[in-house]
């Protein structure tokens, strides 16, 4: 997709795209999402950038609005089992523990075979 299309949705080409300006102490390319990592000019702290059309520039604004107004209480399930998610420690059950391993696990298993094709494709093309 060029630069001129919404990083979101597709939209484009549209020569009014918006971009969105990010930073909260974490690494937000850690997230799904196609982010651009920049350095701001003191270069102190990174910063991440999308480029994406006004209705979704909208939406984007929309839910911070949701997430700012609807605070979730924590629930503690009492296991003093942690879990760290995008920086936070969450207390999750037994459960919880196990399928987020189980996740980790098929990541893992997906990392490595794409290293053996990404070899096989290497040795293919020597
Ligand atoms: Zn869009």
């Amino acid at each position: 997709m060029s630069d001129q299309h919404c990083k979101r949705c597709g939209n484009g080409p549209d020569p009014d795209l918006r971009t969105l300006w990010m930073s909260c102490l974490y690494q937000m390319n850690e997230l799904d999402v196609p982010f651009v990592e920049k350095v701001s000019e003191e270069g102190d702290r990174p910063f991440y950038t999308l480029k994406v059309c006004k209705d979704c520039r909208a939406e984007w604004m929309g839910m911070i609005e949701q997430w700012f107004k609807n605070v979730v209480p924590k629930k503690s399930p009492g296991t003093g089992i942690y879990l760290r998610i995008r920086g936070a420690s969450v207390e999750v059950t037994e459960d919880e523990l196990h399928k987020a391993r189980a996740i980790a696990d098929a990541e893992d298993a997906i990392e490595k075979a794409q290293d053996v094709i990404a070899d096989a494709e290497d040795a293919l093309n020597r």
